[in-house]
């Protein structure tokens, strides 16, 4: 059955609807665009409506959505941000030659600062594009902070066909003398005005919609990211893993894990506090981060664990990095109060092998971290093969 068109009130269309019963138009054309621009009008009216209905959800969403992002912005700045260590001359953040920890270093021991690990414009811009989001090139409207709509676009002089007709219409003067003209004229004014609204409504709609887009891409970013040490979070990593897997299954490469656990934390802990804690695990992670190559991926895996994603990394690769990033982290010195803070870390790493599932893998690599610990501390360890057993 087909589906009743829903009447819309409207004192304007009422009015001209009567005028047309009425039979009231001096002429068979006049009378003829009247009654085309009638139903234009009643049609717009009701896409009108739509359209409201359809932008306030979007109003309520993005308000909601912007709430959202103001608290996760405010986990973020609890982090007591920022200083980004940047090279004068080309303008870019730094991160070979330990550049990171020797400026942190510095800092930490002439200023009472700490170093905020955020997420840079660049890398959000490049995460965008992963995600395959084309940010505009529109900036990000003010808006998405205020939570009010973007500025209104600028009027512009907006019509229809049925509207050019009937202006044209009375332009001519078909009706002069007509006891109707007012009314005529008044609900074409009517009209044009419905129509300018109409066209303000969907472009505010859009505005909202790409905000939208934004907002969602940006929480999508944070929802991946650990807020201690910027590093992919535990959930971005499970995912990680199963791409890095069914690629290694497409392509016939291996891959290698490297799991690696800061030595004695609870001492650290116990000793300088827990803010002193939360300080060396974000340096160990520096350390890690600017120790593996660019394709790598490093996460924090748990409280004081991290886990390294080495993509076509056979095993004695693999162990060639655990060897680095052992020295490395005994190396790390992270200044608190007036000491320096050295930790170590053991490390446990393995190689897939065709038809181990991650989880094996990984239970492997944590058997081979707990036999580093057991052994002593401060050591690597191989995951054994499944040929071993
Ligand atoms: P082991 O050498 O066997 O790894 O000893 P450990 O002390 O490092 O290991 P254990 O598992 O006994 O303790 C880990 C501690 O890490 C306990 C927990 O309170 C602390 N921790 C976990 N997450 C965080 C964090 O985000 N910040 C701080 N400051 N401490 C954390
Ligand atoms: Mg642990
Ligand atoms: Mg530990």
């Amino acid at each position: 059955m087909p589906r009743k068109k829903k009447t819309v009130e409207d004192p304007a269309l009422t009015r001209a609807l009567k005028v047309m019963e009425a039979g009231a138009l001096p002429d068979a054309d006049l009378a003829a665009e009247f009654a085309t621009l009638a139903e234009s009008y009643g049609k717009l009216l009701r896409k009108f409506n739509k359209t409201l209905v359809i932008s306030d959800a979007y109003e309520a969403q993005h308000q909601a959505m912007a709430k959202k992002l103001e608290e996760a912005t405010w986990k973020y700045r609890q982090l007591k941000d920022v200083a980004l260590p940047i090279c004068m001359y080309c303008k870019k953040i730094r991160s070979d030659d330990d550049y990171w920890q020797r400026l942190e270093t510095f800092f930490c021991n002439h200023a009472d600062i700490m170093f905020s690990h955020g997420i840079c414009p660049d890398c959000i811009k490049t995460a965008y594009e992963k995600m395959g989001m084309n940010r505009r090139a529109m900036p990000l409207p003010d808006a998405a902070v205020t939570g009010q709509p973007a500025a209104s676009p600028e009027r512009q002089p907006v019509e229809d066909d049925a509207l050019r007709e009937m202006r044209a219409l009375v332009r001519r003067s078909a009706f002069d003398g007509s006891p109707v003209a007012p009314e005529v004229e008044q609900f074409v004014e009517k009209y044009g005005k419905l129509l300018r609204r109409f066209s303000k409504i969907v472009s505010i709609s859009d505005s909202y919609q790409s905000q939208l887009r934004e907002l969602n891409a940006r929480l999508e970013l944070m929802a991946r990211t650990d807020l201690l040490t910027g590093l992919a979070n535990h959930w971005e990593m499970v995912m990680r893993l199963a791409a890095e897997q069914s690629r290694s299954e497409r392509n016939g490469k291996v891959f290698s894990i490297v799991l690696a656990d800061i030595d004695h934390f609870k001492k650290v802990n116990d000793t300088h506090g827990h803010q002193a804690g939360d300080r060396v695990i974000r340096g160990i992670a520096d350390t890690l981060r600017t120790n593996i190559r660019r394709e790598d991926i490093c996460s924090r895996w748990g409280g004081e664990e991290f886990l390294i994603i080495l993509p076509e990394a056979d095993l004695p690769r693999a162990g060639a990095v655990a060897a680095k990033l052992l020295a490395k982290v005994r190396n790390t010195v992270v200044p608190w109060d007036g000491r320096d803070i050295r930790v170590t870390v053991s490390i446990g790493y393995g190689t897939s092998e065709p038809g181990m599932s991650v989880d094996e893998l990984i239970r492997r690599v944590d058997d081979a971290l707990y036999s580093a610990k057991a052994a002593g501390r401060d050591r690597f360890a191989a995951a054994g093969s499944r040929a071993d057993v």
